[in-house]
């Protein structure tokens, strides 16, 4: 059983009971296929939605279930230990849009929008980044034009998870006009859905990991969205942004940190049972070193998210907290399934064993959500800011 910081509570206990039997019974039997035909399974949203998984931290008043952050983390790692992908969508849904319609939406909007996505009936997305803009996603150039009381949107948005199936997209995108750019104060979010005229899904990313999560371009041509789809305030759509990654991170940490425990249990049951020069292998101190720094290292990254995770909902400033979680996280994840794979030797290295699979999937952590390379900058300019 994965361990954590502090004792957990009788609930829960129960709701990380919940998720581990969910991806045993739902998931587990099919993850290998899934992977290898890049399939969605379309109906896992709606099992995940009615055990509330998609409304975790959303308040009961919205038809979510209200928990906390370290209740959802705990449950999430549970979902990735058995299935990144599925750990992806869940990530982006309950802390990227249903947050950000939470924290900045209208009333109307949490009525028409975040109340359906917390039952599990509409699934989440995020669109922030374009072909041109990933790290630097201020540089993002999709425009929307007021015309009436529409905004008209012109624009391909990037890489956007769960997009071929998603019911319910914040994009971001320019307000500010060519003749009076302003940067970052110049972006602006807004409510998508796939009914509005001009909205297209465009390529499906041909993924080397996290193939049952559809990752795929979105464009808008045209596409004429009402004026009260605009979220909070005009001008302020990438602050929001930024903001709610700040959460994003503590998710995409949780799975980085499942991936590397599944790496962690595969390998130790692995090492008790191939033989070699007439012992199991686990008799090697070689291969006993390399499970232990495993160990060490899912530890201390649990350990950090769990205290970044109580420090969140402690209402502190989270920004350096989220960015070490994620970037020690998901190095975890990529270090741990390479030395999971040297343990499993020329068995490692195919797919019949399963990890190949997360060595494939443990890659991505490090980049999406904000490279590794900008979780380090985010840490150094945190620690110049006050
Ligand atoms: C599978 C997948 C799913 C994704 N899902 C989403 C999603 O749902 N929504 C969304 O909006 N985006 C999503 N992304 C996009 C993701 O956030 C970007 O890929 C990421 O931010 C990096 O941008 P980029 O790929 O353009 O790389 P680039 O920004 O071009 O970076 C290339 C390299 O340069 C480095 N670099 C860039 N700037 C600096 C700097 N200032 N200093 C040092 N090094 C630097 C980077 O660290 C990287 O190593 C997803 C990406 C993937 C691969």
């Amino acid at each position: 059983m994965a361990w954590a910081l502090t004792p957990l509570t009788e609930e829960q206990r129960e709701i990380q009971r919940t998720a581990r039997e969910f991806a045993l019974a739902e998931i587990a039997p099919h993850s290998a296929d899934w992977d290898r035909d890049a399939y969605f399974e379309p109906s896992l949203v709606g099992k995940l939605g009615a055990l509330g998984f998609l409304g975790m931290m959303i308040p009961e008043q919205y038809d979510g279930l209200g928990l906390d952050t370290l209740t959802y983390l705990v449950a999430l790692e549970e979902i990735a230990i058995l299935d990144a992908s599925v750990a992806v969508m869940l990530s982006v849904h309950n802390s990227l849009p249903t947050q950000m319609i939470l924290r900045w939406g209208s009333e109307k909007q949490k009525e028409c929008f975040l109340k359906p996505m917390a039952r599990g009936e509409r699934l989440g997305a995020f669109a922030l980044s374009e072909p041109e803009a990933g790290s630097d996603a201020a540089s993002l150039r999709t425009q929307a034009v007021r015309d009436g009381d529409h905004w008209v949107l012109n624009g391909t948005k990037a890489w956007v998870s769960s997009g071929t199936k998603s019911d319910i997209i914040i994009a971001m995108a320019r307000t500010d006009t060519p003749d009076d750019r302003r940067g970052a104060r110049g972006i602006s979010a807004f409510v998508i859905t796939p009914d509005l005229p001009g909205f297209h899904v465009g390529k499906k990313e041909d993924k080397m990991g996290l193939r049952a999560s559809p990752t795929v371009q979105l464009h808008f041509s045209d596409m004429r969205v009402p004026a009260d789809r605009l979220l909070g305030q005009i001008g302020s759509g990438f602050i929001y942004a930024m903001q709610s990654l700040d959460n994003g991170r503590l998710g995409i940490a949780a799975q980085a940190i499942g991936i590397a425990e599944a790496a962690l249990r595969h390998s130790a049951a692995y090492a008790a049972e191939r033989k070699q020069f007439g012992k199991p292998i686990k008799e090697f101190q070689a291969i006993q070193f390399k499970l232990a720094d495993i160990a060490m290292r899912v530890s201390a990254s649990r350990a950090l998210l769990h205290m970044s995770a109580t420090a969140k909902d402690r209402g502190e400033h989270m920004t350096q907290f989220s960015a070490m979680a994620k970037l020690q996280a998901s190095e975890t994840a990529m270090w741990a399934t390479t030395q999971a794979i040297q343990i499993f030797g020329g068995y490692g290295y195919v797919k019949e064993y399963p990890v190949e699979r997360l060595f494939r999937d443990a890659k991505v952590t490090e980049i999406y959500e904000g490279t590794s390379e900008i979780q380090r900058i985010v840490i150094a300019r945190e620690l110049y800011s006050r």
